[in-house]
């Protein structure tokens, strides 16, 4: 599902695409703010991640950090789930970006 978004032939938010990675809303945020990072390459999970993957998982982390300063947030969590014991529910890799809580006090790791 999320390849579909990738090669945008699923509609989604998009915030911020480059030639490796793409950046969209989360259809059910749990946080005032939150974006999914994904790399246009199919890659199941962390678990799958090999050395030629690497990269496409750099590009992930400097988009998370282009689209938190673009959304303004200062402090947030970039957070994969992997596995479904981990929460992971879609098998396309995606970093969740988690912020813009009112109150600046530090949240447990349980979103
Ligand atoms: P996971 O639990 O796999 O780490 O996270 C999957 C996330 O994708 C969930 O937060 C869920 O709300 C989001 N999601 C699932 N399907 C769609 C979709 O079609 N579009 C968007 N924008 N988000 C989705």
């Amino acid at each position: 599902m999320f390849c579909k978004i990738a090669e945008g032939a699923l509609p989604a938010d998009v915030v911020f695409e480059s030639s490796q990675v793409k950046a969209f809303r989360d259809i059910h945020p749990k946080a005032p703010i939150h974006v999914l990072v994904i790399p246009k390459v199919h890659i199941a999970s962390v678990a799958a991640l090999t050395a030629a993957h690497d990269g496409a998982i750099a590009a992930m982390l400097h988009a998370a950090k282009d689209v938190a300063a673009g959304e303004g947030l200062v402090g947030y969590k970039v957070l994969f789930n992997v596995g479904r014991e981990g929460g992971q529910m879609v098998d396309h890799l995606h970093l969740h970006i988690l912020g813009g809580w009112k109150e600046h006090k530090p949240k447990s790791l349980n979103i």
